[in-house]
């Protein structure tokens, strides 16, 4: 039997009818629609494809909504990057086009010169420092070796953190400006041929991207916590000068290696340290002997139109108990691998909710589908949305996310513990195009060193302490985050991925698609599947499917890692409440599993006391210095955000951020509010258990 269901013998009939739908021809169709113009959040070519979404899910039979909102964006008006030599002799003048032999989007006008969102306007010029990846520990060592980098430009390269992680320290450490360009070692010929021939970033492609203060709150940036809707009063929006502390206030901009290599190449001063090294041929110095970089950057600011696409099919038995799956839609340009073939695989996912619909199905839950706008700006759409229906938000079940849905064909998950388990049995029912099931191949996979996560930046933080698959923790970068880090909406992020060097730039395009990602669009039809059996199971099964034994398990393994941390780097701190409130829930997540397994009693009310449990993990004075993330278990890491950290109040203050000084007081306090909210989820289910 399968965990939630008394008896899975009709389920499966659905499962089988459902799984015969996706269609990897008409899911190659809706990329190449979706991906046939340049469509930025708030372009009329954006709401085009909300369109387009929005006639799939009226066809399939959902109520369908396209739903506005208001928000501030910046579009680039001009972009300007200069660098000189200590003598003044010009080293480069760019940004370069975007540029290489054959390819058939390129060239369109409505290509916008690549950009960071959420930088501010500026005409700076300062002396170019190199940083390495522009990391917490990457800063300090510029620190200690006597480097001041007020009224500095920061050379970073992207990768190992968010790229505004990077500018959140920069401009903390004085920095006037940050440039971020893209290492061959990293996504570019280190790794393989590039595009045209192959699948890896050309010289001259540029990584564009948000670099707004993630760790703080993503969304509109003038309404936290508040949202965004068309009647809202500008009144209501935080002026300009509320938002200093929380966006950057220096300029960035992304470049291209071909672009960063003459400035790295004269830079002069001490040897960088060595693993600082990258791809270009010649040794990397830190900079300090007068090359300095001119950054004039000129941004149109405005309050902005966006369209999320909102479908719903409402349940029969529990309609309050929403199972939401969404997507973003829109692209830095043309979006074919980031976000679109997720998008495409969700219109087929729709394709077959709608051919069960025709059948008779109906689901037990609220069915929500959300294609979501203006991700790439900072999770706009998806974070105005649960902003907007916080309350209604309270019971909903599951939200579950995708957003690079193929970038190739290795699968991979991150989940809230109590779901790893749920995913790992959806993927057992769907077939591989390798042979066996997506299960099997995902293990496969593993075994040789793939298939791990989806963020974007491999994090070595796990959700799953059992021997099974590994399913990494969330932490931020896709549209999961308000769900699971704000309200408390347990949650999973699924997509495979593969050789991809063209991220955030004109390339990622259906041609790119087609050579490189998956040609015949089987892993399409098969992330089709995987998403649709999600939502299925959820939606129908007698008892949720949690699994809180292991999330006590995932709790208890972060204490016991944290508290060792401690001794390590000798802080006086008490884990013993902390500890014994994990192991007390972890105690009552097995004795509810055995509840959960009889079927027997009131189900409405232990569905009803299950789901609450996620609940007790929100905080309602949120973390420190960042009130709007409010989950005790799970945050963007300050430092990191792609990559989770776990207990993030306790961690972090241990860390002790830019300034490298522990607080203990609030470390302590923290393990307070951990142990309050442990506990206060063990009582929950120890209620429910009899
Ligand atoms: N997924 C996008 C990125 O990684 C947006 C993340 C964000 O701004 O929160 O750039
Ligand atoms: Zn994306
Ligand atoms: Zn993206």
């Amino acid at each position: 039997s399968v965990f939630g269901y008394r008896d899975f013998t009709q389920q499966q009939k659905w499962d089988t009818t459902f799984l015969a739908v996706p269609d990897p021809k008409l899911a190659g169709q809706h990329l190449k629609t979706l991906t046939a113009e340049p469509h930025w959040a708030s372009s009329p070519e954006d709401l085009k494809t909300a369109q387009y979404v929005a006639a799939k899910f009226k066809e399939a039979g959902l109520q369908t909504e396209i739903v506005p909102y208001r928000v501030l964006l910046n579009k680039p008006k001009k972009i300007s990057i200069e660098a000189f030599d200590s003598k003044g002799k010009k080293l480069m003048s760019g940004p370069t086009k975007e540029h290489v032999d054959g390819d058939p989007f390129q060239d369109d006008p409505r290509v916008l010169p690549a950009f960071n969102g959420s930088s501010p306007s500026g005409d700076v010029t300062g002396e170019v420092i190199y940083c390495n990846y522009g990391t917490l520990a990457d800063f300090r060592k510029i620190k200690e070796l006597g480097i001041d980098m007020h009224g500095k430009i920061a050379l970073v390269r992207y990768g190992q953190n968010f790229r505004g992680v990077k500018v959140y320290i920069a401009q903390q450490m004085g920095a006037a400006g940050v440039l971020i360009y893209s290492d061959p070692a990293d996504d570019g010929w280190v790794k393989g041929d590039k595009y045209p021939q192959g699948a890896f970033r050309p010289d001259n492609a540029v990584q564009r991207g948000s670099v707004q203060f993630i760790a703080k709150y993503t969304g509109d940036p003038e309404t936290p916590g508040v949202a965004s809707t068309e009647k809202l009063p500008d009144s209501a929006r935080l002026p300009e000068n509320k938002l200093q502390d929380d966006q950057p206030s220096i300029p960035a901009n992304p470049i291209s290696y071909q672009d960063a290599q003459p400035i790295l190449h004269a830079l002069g001063g001490p040897e960088s340290p060595r693993p600082w090294q990258g791809a270009l041929p010649f040794t990397y110095h830190l900079g300090g002997k007068g090359v300095t970089a001119h950054m004039h950057l000129e941004q149109d600011y405005a309050v902005r139109t966006i369209w999320n696409v909102i479908g719903k099919i409402p349940g029969t038995d529990a309609p309050d108990e929403w199972v939401i799956a969404g997507n973003h839609r829109d692209a830095w340009v043309y979006g074919a691998v980031d976000p679109n073939s997720g998008t495409a695989a969700m219109l087929e996912t729709v394709h077959g909710l709608g051919e069960l619909l025709k059948q008779g199905w109906k689901p037990k839950r609220t069915v929500i589908i959300g294609s979501w706008d203006a991700e790439e700006e900072g999770l706009v759409g998806s974070t105005e949305w649960a902003e907007e229906h916080a309350a209604e938000l309270q019971h909903a079940v599951a939200y579950f996310n995708t957003d690079v849905g193929v970038s190739g064909p290795d699968f991979g998950a991150s989940s809230v513990p109590s779901l790893q388990q749920f995913v790992r049995e959806v993927t057992k029912s769907v077939p591989s195009p390798k042979g066996g099931t997506v299960y099997d191949q995902w293990k496969k996979s593993q075994e040789e060193g793939r298939g791990r996560g989806t963020s974007t930046s491999a994090s070595n933080v796990v959700t799953s302490v059992d021997n099974d698959v590994k399913v990494d923790a969330l932490g931020s970068g896709s549209d999961y985050t308000p769900f699971i880090q704000h309200i408390g909406v347990p949650a999973t992020d699924i997509g495979s991925s593969g050789r991809y060097g063209v991220y955030h730039s004109v390339f990622d395009n259906y041609a790119w698609f087609v050579k490189n990602a998956d040609p015949t669009f089987v892993y399409e039809q098969q992330q089709a599947r995987v998403f649709g059996l999600e939502i299925l199971h959820m939606a129908n099964a007698d008892v949720l499917p949690y699994d809180y034994q292991a999330y006590g398990k995932a709790v208890e393994e972060y204490i016991s890692t944290a508290k060792k941390k401690a001794s390590t780097d000798g802080l006086t701190l008490n884990f013993d409440a902390a500890a014994a409130a994990a192991k007390r829930f972890e105690t009552a997540g097995s004795a509810i599993r055995t509840r959960q397994n009889s079927f027997s009693g009131n189900l409405k009310a232990l569905n009803d006391n299950l789901r609450a449990v996620e609940g007790a993990f929100i905080s309602s004075q949120g973390l420190p210095n960042r009130p709007w993330y409010k989950h005790v278990i799970y945050a963007p890491g300050e430092y990191t955000g792609y990559a989770a950290v776990v207990i993030p109040g306790v961690n972090e203050a241990m860390e002790g951020g830019i300034n490298n000084k522990p607080d203990m007081g609030i470390a302590q306090a923290q393990l307070g509010v951990l142990t309050e909210a442990l506990n206060q989820a063990a009582l929950i289910l120890e209620g429910a258990a009899h």
